[in-house]
């Protein structure tokens, strides 16, 4: 292994590096929101969240698994159906361009209804 070779190496490790990070924050930043309302979004749209199912995948809550309205808690119940969360759902289908698909992957992509979104869940404390 010569010199050449690690220099090389490395320049290659700090160019891949910085491309994923590039990417990565592109990934978080293209709304311009705060990185931990980012994170509500993300996780939402990778349907990781901390929801009662999410939780129940991981094994951390017995009970919950239905939320209020007898109703698997899920993600997509939570942005789509849930009687609990019918205000936010009048919120975002007020700005929403009607000519889009109504559904969760447009709706945790749009702008407007992710400020909703994030608005309520830090409005009503809910951990996601
Ligand atoms: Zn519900």
């Amino acid at each position: 292994m010569d010199l050449e070779y690690l220099k090389n190496q490395w320049e290659n490790k700090s160019t891949n590096q910085y491309q994923n990070t590039f990417s990565l924050q592109q990934k978080y930043l293209q709304f311009n929101i705060p990185w931990k309302d980012a994170c509500i979004v993300n996780s939402s749209r990778m349907l990781q969240s901390r929801l009662n199912a999410g939780l129940h995948k991981v094994g951390r809550h017995e009970t919950g698994l239905y939320c209020t309205c007898n109703t698997l808690q899920s993600e997509k119940h939570f942005i789509l159906d849930c009687v609990e969360t019918t205000e936010l759902r009048k919120k975002y289908k007020f700005i929403y361009d009607s000519s889009k698909p109504w559904n969760f992957q447009q709706l945790l992509s749009d702008k407007g209804a992710i400020e909703q979104i994030i608005k309520y869940v830090h409005a009503n404390n809910i951990s996601i």
